[in-house]
């Protein structure tokens, strides 16, 4: 059983900040930022390539909740990231999908994401060719 489903079998404490039948959220155990949550489903699926509709779109419902919350709650608080590490490559460290929500403050010392521009690499035409969907 994967760390996180030991959690949610209440095997491993953890700080609950929201539950439900089908969500958890729990403060992250290394705190990123004051208030660093992982929100993720009850049902083991490891990636958002394995989760099904009504089970995302729950969970999103309760990331904006908890969001506006910490709008609220966390004094000080001037941002906010989320963040879905998917597969190893990524970053993803416990194979249970989760959503960080990380809270941002003026002085977090946290290092923004780069996003190096990496457009010369790119044929936008082509490449909206093959990745093009119809809504
Ligand atoms: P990721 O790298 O996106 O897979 O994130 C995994 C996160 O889980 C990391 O930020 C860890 O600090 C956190 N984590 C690992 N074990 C625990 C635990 N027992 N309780 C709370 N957070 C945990
Ligand atoms: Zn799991």
């Amino acid at each position: 059983m994967c760390v996180f489903c030991k959690i949610i079998q209440g095997e491993i404490p953890s700080y609950k900040v929201y539950e439900d039948d089908k969500v958890l959220a729990i403060l992250d155990i290394s705190q990123a930022t004051i208030g660093h949550t992982l929100v993720m489903p009850k049902t083991h699926h490891e990636t958002i390539f394995d989760l099904d509709d009504e089970t995302i779109s729950h969970l999103y419902k309760v990331v904006r909740k908890i969001s506006s919350s910490y709008q609220e709650k966390l004094n000080g608080m001037v941002g906010l990231n989320l963040l879905n590490n998917n597969k190893e490559k990524a970053g993803q460290t416990v194979p249970h999908y989760h959503v960080h929500i990380i809270p941002r403050y003026d002085d977090d010392n946290l290092k923004d994401i780069e996003f190096t521009n990496n457009s010369k690499d790119v044929d936008f035409n082509e490449l909206i060719k093959t990745i093009k969907i119809n809504g």
